[in-house]
């Protein structure tokens, strides 16, 4: 499975500086590209080259493979929006590959910076343990809170699938991010405040509109961004886990049959963007086949209405958000609880006969 994993750098001050000072030459240089092609109008990598290459190189010091790179994130930019001139942030992303970046250990690599190479010491986190095989290619140098890092695609190897005796079902949503069926709730009451807070700022932002305030809401929307998907990588992280130490499945509701757009509801889609959601799944069915843990998708309908006691199945067991209550049984209970357990029974069920995720 190929796989995009961030590495921290470990830098000396020498080195960080090097790096971004590099970073921010990059990227004022894609900043005159982008200028450049908005006002002519050639977007493609090669007329852009022809006309530039020179005046880049001499211009911002840059190497001639990094030259190329910069005219080449520009290029792919525009191949999504030509109607509007692209501004790239002078921490952006700087992209290497390997004619500028090669691996002189697992733990070091070798740089290009506009001082010449440099050699860093990289920290893989919690891939290091496994068998890793870089793939050669791209590799992004991006910069977070005065730190560096470098977003390397790596081929890993599935895991060995283990003999589950056993199914951990999972239900996921908005108002809980995740509820398992062992009754481990995730709430998204943290999210829910972080996006409230943020939504303010960018109300703010967004009525002042003028150049420096939209590129803060940019940076409080890359924000945003990575604490959900931290959060993200948390939960799904500790569900995957729970499964293996206790040599369970895991299951989800199949949502192949439904577009990403219907799931949820409008006004839930725009509180807290689908993405979220979809993104927490996804992240769940990754690791679990790196360590081989089975994810099995489960008929979705009716989880939420359907008694997990007794079976009986109505809308109005349904009392609110939070609550179920059985009209039949009188079974009673949180409702993403009762539905994490529909979820799990239903692949005890069904399996080993259930859809495998993945392949
Ligand atoms: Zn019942």
């Amino acid at each position: 499975m190929l796989l995009t994993v961030k590495t921290k750098l470990i830098t000396t001050k020498e080195q960080h500086d090097s790096l971004l000072k590099t970073m921010e030459k990059f990227n004022e240089a894609c900043n005159f590209v982008s200028i450049f092609a908005f006002n002519t109008k050639v977007f493609g990598k090669i007329g852009i080259q022809k006309e530039l290459y020179y005046e880049i190189r001499e211009k911002y010091g840059l190497s001639a493979q990094m030259t190329v790179r910069a005219v080449g994130k520009v290029a792919e930019s525009y191949k999504v929006d030509k109607k509007t001139l692209h501004d790239f942030d002078l921490h952006g992303a700087t992209v290497y590959d390997q004619r500028i970046l090669s691996y002189k250990s697992a733990d070091t690599i070798s740089i290009l910076t506009l001082d010449g190479r440099i050699e860093v010491g990289i920290q893989y986190g919690e891939y290091r343990k496994l068998e890793a095989n870089r793939v050669r290619g791209q590799a992004d140098l991006i910069y977070i809170k005065g730190t560096f890092y470098l977003m390397i695609v790596v081929d890993l190897p599935d895991a060995e699938p283990i003999d589950s005796d056993g199914v951990l079902g999972v239900d996921l949503g908005i108002v809980n991010l995740a509820v398992t069926s062992d009754g481990k709730v995730y709430s998204g009451d943290k999210c829910t405040k972080v996006r409230k807070r943020y939504a303010k700022i960018k109300a703010v932002l967004q009525s002042v509109g003028t150049y420096s305030a939209k590129k803060h809401l940019k940076k409080i929307s890359g924000r945003e961004r990575r604490f959900k998907k931290d959060t993200n990588h948390c939960i799904s992280k500790e569900i995957v886990n729970t499964a293996k130490d206790t040599n369970r499945s895991i299951a989800l509701e199949d949502i192949s049959g439904i577009k990403e757009n219907v799931t949820v509801s409008k006004a839930v889609r725009e509180s807290i963007g689908k993405w979220a959601f979809f993104e927490l799944r996804n992240f769940i069915e990754y690791k679990s086949k790196l360590l081989g843990v089975l994810v099995v998708a489960v008929d979705p309908r009716n989880t939420s209405r359907a008694c997990s006691v007794c079976g009986y199945t109505d809308k109005k067991n349904r009392k609110n958000q939070a609550s179920f209550v059985c009209l039949e049984c009188g079974h009673a209970e949180n409702a993403d609880f009762n539905a994490a357990k529909n979820i799990m029974l239903r692949a005890v069920v069904n399996l080993p006969n259930v859809l495998c995720l993945g392949n």
